[in-house]
């Protein structure tokens, strides 16, 4: 729970209606006594439970897509607290002023709900099967997703409990759950049709009820007049432990027995292990999802597949693309494990890195398309082939200088730029490939095709706060990353974070980076050079000493200019200007639509001293805290 609403003394976390009302009584029901509880229905919400009259009323709280919270009509608040604190002097809609809370017992905490404690197991678990990862790459996909598995989790849960069957006929739901002596209140769950509506069909005294679940506008799940549910496991752990209109409660459910022969049709998902049915009376929800394990993948590929057409119709995080946007929507779509750059090539055993990642020229096809420049030449599309693969990367190509130093001089540099980045291997770091010598001498990069953030974001205003949060926010787990093998880039920018897809941001062009030795930890330049003045702390002015704390400096120079959909930082402004404002004490101030929260992180990027600055260790946790917050 991000929103600090754990730490309410009045805040229960997930316990029944009933069990407020037990709480309520025990504080003595009076007037206008409260406590607040997670919403048992819908994802992220809250519910108020309020005495009044001697009675007692829940009001669900909702999290709103802005990150706000109301009850239902009502005005939106930052934080459950401010709404709680809000009602305290006004009660539009409420019966009652709120006014006084009921706070936990002693020894009491708040109960965890059936989901959160899975939670965390249950996204490594799919992480791992569905995109066949380990190791830091699936940690790092873990954190830099969180808020995006969550969801998909938590909506595709169902897909493994052992009361879904998928698309079965009415008929054939009817004959399961009356073949055998089933015990009344045996029930599953079919899907009706691809829009997202499905039939709960309940076995009573030897007859099957089919009731109906449809899907509003919102996406929420209701049986018609009923409640209201985010997802179709919560619906059934409602109707489980109430009938709450229905003929009776749910109790066990019907097995899927036989999903082989066409009766079980999973979209996408030809096998799917039925989870052990004898578990589901042991336990809650949660001993049930804790019982099921989740299908292999037999390959990466066939892991993604599965995932796009499962989640396809019922993912409410997936971001649509709207007519006439410019980016494929394959790029739009896809989560950073989908694409072939979140692991690097050489992690395949069979694709051994040599010594030199000298790469022969045969392997290389070099397509007309120009991705970029700049003085050392040309940055071109092409495809690198192995005995495996062909793989679509980008080619830095050295323009063959008149004189013959020059050519010596940027060869020097390619080759330094190559050696910095063969030590590298980051999911949000552009990896090298290898060196090749031929015409020119080239180097190899995996492919960010949708090219540099500033550019990505000043034609694509459209995109969110939270989508420039989720990019920001993997650029500084490269940048963590980088600070941990003890490397300065020294040029960090936006112009140097390239985008893969619109989700999916690497930090590039290693040209001025340094490895820093051992005994130091900064790097000394010899004398000033053609420097990036505006992303450069003072320390680098002044004493030409670069650290990974001068890198902070300029990554919240590039947070400024991400924030600010790829302006230009102290437009019109010369270095030297620039230099004098920054020793007065001044700062850029919050672009348009930042995030005040977001402004204060670059501000304390833009820390002074040294000492006192943050390293990427606290600003990527500032970040990612701040992301999930925003992200939920
Ligand atoms: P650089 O000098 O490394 O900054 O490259 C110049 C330009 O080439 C960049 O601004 C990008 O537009 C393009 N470019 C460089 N590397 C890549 C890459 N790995 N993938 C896609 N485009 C790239």
């Amino acid at each position: 729970m991000a929103d600090g609403t754990i730490h309410l003394p009045y805040f229960f976390g997930n316990i029944t209606r009933e069990e407020a009302e037990d709480f309520l009584k025990q504080g003595g029901r009076s007037e206008g006594l409260y406590l607040l509880r997670q919403s048992r229905n819908y994802l992220g919400g809250y519910a108020l439970s309020v005495c009044h009259g001697r009675k007692f009323y829940h009001y669900t709280i909702e999290r709103e897509l802005s990150g706000t919270y109301a009850i239902a009509g009502g005005i939106s608040h930052n934080s459950p607290a401010e709404l709680v604190n809000y009602h305290a002097h006004e009660n539009s809609g409420l019966g009652c002023l709120l006014k006084k809370p009921y706070n936990r017992p002693s020894g009491v905490q708040p109960k965890i709900g059936p989901f959160e404690d899975l939670k965390e197991n249950l996204i490594r678990e799919y992480v791992q099967q569905t995109w066949n990862l380990q190791g830091e790459a699936l940690e790092q996909a873990i954190i830099s997703q969180k808020p995006q598995l969550e969801k998909l989790i938590a909506t595709t849960a169902h897909e493994r409990m052992p009361w879904f069957h998928g698309t079965i006929s009415r008929d054939i739901s009817e004959q399961k759950l009356l073949q055998g002596a089933k015990a009344n209140g045996t029930f599953l769950i079919r899907e009706r049709d691809s829009n997202g509506s499905y039939a709960l069909c309940l076995l009573h005294d030897r007859k099957v009820s089919h009731y109906r679940i449809d899907r509003d506008k919102t996406g929420k799940l209701s049986i018609p007049e009923g409640k209201k549910f985010d997802t179709l496991w919560q619906l059934v752990e409602h109707y489980s432990y109430k009938p709450d209109g229905l003929l009776r409660e749910l109790t066990e459910p019907c097995p899927r027995s036989d999903h082989s022969g066409g009766m079980f049709q999973f979209r996408g998902r030809s096998e799917l292990p039925t989870p052990p049915v004898e578990n589901w009376s042991a336990g809650g929800i949660i001993s049930r999802i804790k019982s099921y394990s989740f299908p292999k993948a037999g390959s990466k590929k066939q892991g993604l597949a599965s995932r796009t057409n499962s989640v396809s119709t019922i993912n409410p995080y997936v971001t649509r693309p709207k007519a006439g946007e410019k980016v494929s929507e394959a790029l739009l779509h896809s989560l950073p494990m989908d694409t072939d750059v979140y692991r690097g090539i050489y992690e395949d055993p069979d694709e051994l890195r040599t010594q030199t990642v000298k790469i022969k020229r045969e392997q290389l096809m070099l397509a007309d398309i120009e991705l970029g420049s700049g003085n050392f030449g040309t940055v071109k599309k092409g495809i690198f082939k192995t005995a495996k693969s062909e793989k679509k990367v980008a080619v830095k190509i050295l323009k063959n200088e008149s004189s013959n130093s020059d050519v010596q001089d940027s060869r020097e540099e390619l080759l330094t730029e190559a050696r910095v980045m063969q030590q590298l291997d980051n999911p949000y770091i552009v990896r090298m490939i290898g060196v090749c010598e031929a015409e020119s001498w080239m180097l190899v990069m995996e492919l960010a095709e949708l090219g540099p953030l500033n550019k990505f974001l000043s034609k694509n205003r459209e995109i969110t706060d939270k989508n420039v949060t989720e990019l920001v926010h993997q650029v500084s787990m490269g940048m963590k990353y980088l600070e941990e093998k003890n490397f300065v880039h020294r040029d960090l920018a936006a112009r140097n974070v390239l985008l893969v897809t619109q989700h999916y941001a690497k930090i590039s062009d290693f040209g001025l980076s340094k490895a820093i030795q051992s005994d130091e930890n900064y790097y000394k330049a010899k004398s000033c050079g053609k420097w990036p003045i505006k992303w450069y702390a003072p320390e680098c002015i002044n004493y030409l000493k670069f650290s990974s704390k001068s890198d902070v400096w300029s990554f919240g120079v590039l947070m400024w200019e991400a924030f600010s959909y790829g302006q230009k930082p102290y437009r019109g402004m010369k270095g030297a200007e620039v230099t004098l404002m920054i020793e007065h004490g001044d700062r850029m101030e919050c672009p348009a639509k930042c995030p005040p929260e977001v402004y204060e992180l670059m501000k304390l990027c833009w820390t002074y001293k040294v000492d006192q600055r943050p390293n990427f260790t606290s600003v990527e946790f500032k970040l990612r805290s701040y992301y999930y917050d925003i992200a939920q």
